[in-house]
């Protein structure tokens, strides 16, 4: 395969902290001849564990940048035993343009692996990951939360993997972060996922999802940064106590915890993030946008648990996700 056409700024094997970036070529109408500049901070110290943390792999989501921003700047380097490669804004040009996918080629990012070293910029940052990142990683953290369409209680997650000796070290790593609930999560659409890559290439993968709307709060940034000092902690690269603080276990034991609209209209939630339902229970109801004297579709739970998703602009589409249930775990 081609070489990348990516090359960091800085030593990624070298002790010491170094702020740098991923460069590449992006010919463009603004810049014939520019580079396309992703903020990179790698942190090492002697021996040790590496982990690969990355925000803004959609670019509308922010706890992660927020919580990886502060890390690269407040971590010193004998804080640290092993590495640290810090990436805030994974899709950079997706983070820039506050979108979910990237304006350059509409390319999403989650969807591009393993990538291309020829393909477009999101492939070619794909590929940069998949054969030159996380290779030397043992973990990767990978910041989500909802973007601009959906909206999550917070959670972290690791997947539901046909590899169980892998899975329980996922499920350890999800159970440091310590999130307020931890999500043994089932994905419909693994397929180019990150997620994937990583779990493919035998290293541990914690995710979040940890708000959404396309914003941030006090609440969900916080919840971030103490979870990766949580999972650094964890993994012996950060020295310290853990912050421990209760949290629900749940699961998604089959397809049934999604939700889909069957029509478009105007959303009315009927529940809300957190609350529990029995099956049967209206989620919410889908009303008419351009008629009165019609009776609203409804969207009825497909098993027990707590709606740990939900749809957030207030009209919805045909096909979009509603609500996500999540079944709490004993
Ligand atoms: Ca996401």
């Amino acid at each position: 395969m081609k070489p990348s056409l990516i090359n960091a700024t800085i030593p990624l094997d070298q002790d010491g902290v170094h702020h740098g970036f991923l460069q590449l070529p992006h010919s463009r109408d603004e810049s014939a001849w520019g580079l396309m500049m992703i903020p990179l901070t790698v942190i090492q110290n002697g021996e040790g564990k590496t982990a690969l943390l990355t925000g803004a792999n959609h670019g509308d989501e922010y706890e992660g940048p927020i919580a990886l921003q502060e890390l690269a700047l407040t971590t010193r380097v004998e804080d640290v035993s092993g590495r640290l490669i810090i990436v805030p804004a994974f899709n950079y040009p997706a983070f820039r343009a506050a979108k979910r996918t990237s304006p350059i080629d509409g390319g999403n990012l989650n969807r591009a692996f393993p990538g291309s070293p020829d393909g477009t910029i999101t492939q070619k940052i794909a590929d940069y990951f998949q054969r030159h990142l996380l290779p030397l990683a043992d973990v990767a953290v990978d910041f989500h939360s909802g973007g601009k369409s959906l909206e999550f209680l917070p959670f972290a997650a690791a997947h539901i993997l046909d590899d169980k000796a892998l899975e329980q070290q996922c499920f350890a790593a999800m159970e440091a972060f310590n999130a307020p609930h931890s999500v043994q999560l089932r994905e419909i659409d693994n397929a180019g996922m990150y997620d994937t890559a990583v779990e493919e290439m035998g290293k541990v993968l914690v995710t979040t999802e940890l708000g959404g709307g396309g914003t941030s709060t006090a609440r969900s940034n916080a919840i971030a940064k103490r979870g990766l000092h949580n999972v650094l902690i964890h993994f012996g690269l950060l020295q310290g106590k853990m912050e421990r603080q209760p949290s629900t276990l749940l699961t998604m034991p089959d397809d049934g915890s999604y939700h889909f609209s069957t029509g478009e209209g105007l959303i009315e939630p009927m529940v809300d993030l957190g609350e529990a339902v029995a099956t049967g229970d209206v989620i919410a109801r889908i009303w008419p946008v351009d008629r009165t004297g019609v009776t609203p579709a409804e969207c009825k739970a497909k098993s027990d648990g707590l709606v740990i998703g939900r749809h957030f602009p207030g009209l919805i589409g045909m096909g979009d996700c509603i609500a996500v249930v999540g079944v709490p775990s004993d």
